[in-house]
């Protein structure tokens, strides 16, 4: 049998030429790409604006969807997270992140992920696959539809971060795709200056997206501010070292453009990466590269297999004024879904570790 047609990552021109090929007008493509992308649908039958007999023959050679819910968690403090799994079974991991004037979706770019940092969980599953750009963009019409209803226009902007699992910059042509899908104006209309995705450092992507014109915000996970420490942290960096990434932010950075935002992402690990000499050699090591970008510091999210605690508030607070003090701005990230693992670096579909969980079973949720 012939492999039926994903419509969600396909283009407005894409759609339209699709349904050219099946005798349709143009009218009819723009009419489908909409109720995916605008209307949140998720199957051709619930499009009762079409032809009955058109939504059956679209049925037969194409699909309106793929990621099924599993299940789904709420936290005290609003955070959702969503175990989702692909047509061929893998896990997909989403968080919705409600905050006071907008919603922030954590997507996931892979399945697992083959980075190996030693401080997160997602690492422990290894690569599955890599997620088509469908894929991508489902997780954000799904979390919608369940927080707002299907179709409902969220009341507050979405913001959208890359820093679920997997490693972005190693599927960077399906998240740009994704990326240029998510930004028409006749479908989810999230710009990239409204989306921040995170690499481990994959230094040859970061000059890549140096030269996209309409790019998304760039983070990098940084973690720890020698190769000594980072080599071990986060395994990626024997590849490309922290005189090579830097060097690449440095190129980043100066094409920047007013507004963009550029950040450092550090994990506070207790006794292993938060002392004052860590703090020193992160300041000097940035400054060094004159690099006038900012630093994130995020506790870290425990998980039960990981070796790691987080640093004391006290802790993370003198690191914070030994960077500023050298002139590096700092914030505190505050960590969102602890309680039901939503945290960074605690997506690993693991379902045994949570049934101290709120459960809510997947029946009733909009898919
Ligand atoms: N691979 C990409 C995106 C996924 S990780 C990257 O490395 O950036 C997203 C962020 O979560 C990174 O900044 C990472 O350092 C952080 N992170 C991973 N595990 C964590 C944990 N257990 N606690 C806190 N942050 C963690």
């Amino acid at each position: 049998m012939k492999q039926r047609v994903e419509l969600t990552w396909l283009s407005q021109a894409e759609v339209v030429s699709f349904v050219d090929g099946l005798g349709e007008p143009a009218y009819r493509g723009r009419q489908i790409f909409a109720a995916l992308q605008h209307r949140r649908l998720r199957s051709f039958d619930q499009m009762t604006d079409l032809p009955k007999e058109f939504r059956a023959r679209l049925n037969e050679v194409a699909r309106a969807s793929s990621l099924k819910i599993e299940s789904h968690y709420i936290s005290s403090d609003g955070t959702r997270r969503y175990l989702m799994k692909t047509h061929d079974g893998l896990p997909v991991e989403t968080v919705y992140i409600p905050e006071e004037h907008r919603d922030t979706i954590c997507f996931s770019s892979q399945s697992g992920c083959p980075l190996q940092c030693t401080f997160c969980l997602t690492a422990q599953l290894g690569l599955l696959r890599s997620l088509t750009s469908g894929e991508i963009i489902e997780q954000v019409l799904i979390a919608l539809n369940d927080a707002y209803g299907v179709g409902v226009r969220p009341p507050r902007g979405t913001n959208l971060v890359g820093m679920g699992a997997g490693e972005p910059f190693l599927n960077f042509d399906a998240l740009l795709n994704a990326l240029r899908i998510m930004a028409d104006p006749s479908g989810l209309y999230i710009v990239p200056n409204r989306v921040t995705i995170s690499t481990a450092g994959i230094v040859p992507r970061i000059l890549d997206l140096a030269n996209v014109p309409d790019r998304p915000h760039l983070a990098i996970s940084l973690a720890a501010p020698t190769d000594e420490l980072r080599n071990e942290l986060v395994p990626i960096n024997k590849r490309w070292p922290l005189e090579e990434l830097l060097k690449a932010c440095k190129v980043f950075e100066q094409t920047l453009k007013p507004g963009e935002r550029f950040t450092f992402e550090y994990v506070m690990l207790a006794g292993v990466n938060d002392s004052e000499q860590h703090a020193r050699q992160l300041a000097n090591l940035l400054n060094r590269h004159g690099l006038k970008t900012k630093v994130n510091l995020i506790p870290h999210n425990p998980a039960e297999p990981l070796p790691y605690q987080p640093s004391t508030d006290e802790t993370v607070a003198r690191f914070k004024s030994i960077l500023e003090s050298k002139g590096v701005h700092t914030y505190v990230r505050r960590p969102r879904g602890r309680d039901i693992f939503a945290a960074c670096g605690q997506l690993a579909a693991r379902q045994e570790t949570l049934n101290t969980c709120k459960e809510i079973t997947s029946a009733g949720v909009p898919n």
